[in-house]
């Protein structure tokens, strides 16, 4: 028997469908690499949006073709994320910072055939482009900085400009693809995930709530995340539903972000913990005050509690978010607990610095590392690998032939993690990162996060290094901060009321430079690599 309901379908052009007819005059702010700025409204995102499905026709870009951008955070992307939809199509955010191959992989494995791109990413597509085998079109989004008889077929503008928005979105299933994000393949090749329109629609729902994004009509965003990540956490889309005022920034230096927050009255801002230290490191360096915002949202890796203490200090609220790429991204999100009223400054510092609870849609375990199945207690000790089920959450990659999923839909993060009795989720390590000692793990996190709260460490990774007795004993390779002078000793005395005595790494390492990924982690693999020869004296 079915219930006597409508048939709505849980669809992302209803997103923008909303938000141009209840949040219409609502302003997007884009602030473009030359300094120029620009301004629409939700109406307008929309009215393009169409125009640009109709541009797309014309092409014969339709239902399931894949439309790849190539592209730093604007209005016009924006537009592109609804018109790629809009026709029935699969939005594809490709990441600039990739490096060549995997550049190369992506656009071929995902077939894509259409390229929107930024100006200043013409070096990347003109590198790229007889290597690209299924890309017809390219459409640069600021064809004023192109040279002429470059790559573009036509500016964006002009191409949208010649059709006038009188159409109505392609018609499509909830279960239809929507968006294509791929992991940046720290190990193989990257993998793709294919969003659906149900998944991304009901993502978006769970960002809005006040224990995640806490966004409402009063909120003016500016997401530093890029678009080209993770779907900039799923930002663009819940904002459509409130009616969010955005403003975007194709610069991500520190002074023109303050700049843009303080005169945009900025409310909530979202970025991984290096966004945070270049407007810290800029404030210090100038006195300006941090912006009055009222929510940073910090994820994609470990937000320092130096960081927290700070932002915190100005009456800023840290919602600290774990995800990834596979989880649409959001899974957890920081927030004030119950009893947060009668927490010592101390103890909700303590509190942010762990990685939130489970948003409303999201399910969490952790199974015993060694079997990967026993679940383990969620008693704010027992650490083990963490996975998670959800309606946001992959089952399978893109064209891969089996699932992603075991038999009950657990997917593995990589990450392990202790839950704690109230749901919070406390990252430790990633799997293939955790130091295994004498037959016990070692956080690897925990130690790092603890090196970068001496203010004359700017950055620090912590390695297990193969050992006679112990099996591995972590080394701490430390960078210092500018004109910093410090010593390992200093180092170790700094970290040991943080972690057990038997954790303390056995070397700290001072190097001029750590290497990172494509999406600015850390690069452990790497820096593994460098120090293969490495041997504990
Ligand atoms: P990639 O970096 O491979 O592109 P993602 O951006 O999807 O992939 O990264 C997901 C990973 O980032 C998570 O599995 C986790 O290890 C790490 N991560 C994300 N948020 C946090 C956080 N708040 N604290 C610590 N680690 C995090």
């Amino acid at each position: 028997m079915l219930g006597g309901m409508q048939d709505y379908e849980l669809k992302v052009t209803h997103l923008i469908d909303h938000a141009a007819r209840e949040h219409g005059p609502r302003t997007h702010v884009t602030r473009w690499a030359d300094g120029s700025e620009t301004r629409t409204d939700w109406a307008g995102v929309r009215r393009d949006a169409l125009r640009m499905t109709q541009a797309l026709r014309k092409l014969g870009i339709g239902k399931g073709d894949r439309i790849a951008t190539l592209a730093m955070n604007h209005a016009r992307h924006l537009v592109t994320w609804y018109g790629a939809v809009g026709v029935g199509g699969v939005l594809h955010t490709i990441n600039p910072r990739l490096f060549e191959d995997q550049l190369e992989y992506i656009a071929n494995h995902a077939e894509d055939r259409v390229l929107l791109y930024d100006a200043m990413f013409a070096p990347v597509v003109e590198k790229m482009k007889d290597k690209w085998t299924t890309i017809e079109h390219y459409i640069c989004f600021d064809p004023t900085t192109v040279p002429e008889g470059q790559i573009s077929d036509i500016g964006f503008e002009d191409w949208i400009g010649e059709h006038d928005g009188d159409t109505e979105w392609v018609d499509v299933d909830e279960r239809d693809p929507c968006m294509l994000c791929y992991t940046s393949g720290t190990t193989g090749n990257p993998k793709g995930v294919l969003y659906e329109h149900r998944s991304t629609y009901l993502h978006a729902l769970a960002g809005l709530q006040p224990q995640a994004f806490d966004f409402s009509t009063h909120s003016v965003m500016l997401p530093v995340v890029p678009m080209f990540h993770a779907a900039a956490w799923g930002i663009p889309w819940a904002g459509a539903m409130a009616g969010v005022k955005f403003v975007y920034s194709c610069s991500n230096e520190a002074e023109v972000l303050l700049e843009l927050m303080n005169r945009e009255n900025v409310t909530h801002s979202a970025g991984v913990p290096t966004v945070w230290l270049g407007i810290f490191q800029h404030c210090d360096a100038t006195g300006a005050e941090l912006p009055k915002l009222k929510q940073a949202i910090i994820g994609g890796s470990a937000a320092p509690r130096f960081m927290i203490e700070r932002l915190m200090k100005e009456g800023i609220r840290v919602a600290h978010a774990w995800g990834m790429t596979e989880t649409s991204p959001v899974g957890t999100v920081g927030a004030p607990t119950p009893d947060w009223e009668e927490k010592s400054f101390e103890e909700k510092v303590a509190i942010v610095q762990m990685q939130g609870r489970p948003v409303f849609g999201i399910e969490l375990r952790t199974v015993d590392l060694d079997d990967m199945s026993t679940p383990l207690p969620r008693d704010g000790k027992t650490s083990g690998a963490l996975q998670v089920r959800g309606p946001w959450v992959v089952k399978r990659y893109f064209r891969a032939d089996e699932d992603a999923v075991d038999e009950n839909g657990w997917f593995d993060t990589g990450d392990v993690g202790i839950i704690h009795p109230d749901g919070t989720l406390q990252l430790t390590d990633r799997t293939k990162d955790v130091i295994k000692s004498g037959g016990e793990w070692i956080s690897s996190v925990e130690l790092e996060n603890a090196a970068v709260g001496h203010p004359a460490i700017a950055e620090a990774a912590a390695i297990g290094m193969p050992h006679p007795k112990w099996d591995e004993r972590p080394v701490l390779f430390c960078v210092k901060a500018e004109g910093q002078q410090v010593t390992a000793a200093d180092v170790i005395a700094h970290i040991e009321p943080h972690v057990a005595k038997w954790w303390l790494p056995d070397a700290v390492e001072f190097v001029e430079d750590i290497p990172h990924t494509a999406t600015g982690k850390i690069s452990k693999k790497d820096l593994r690599a460098r120090f293969s020869d490495y041997v504990l004296e």
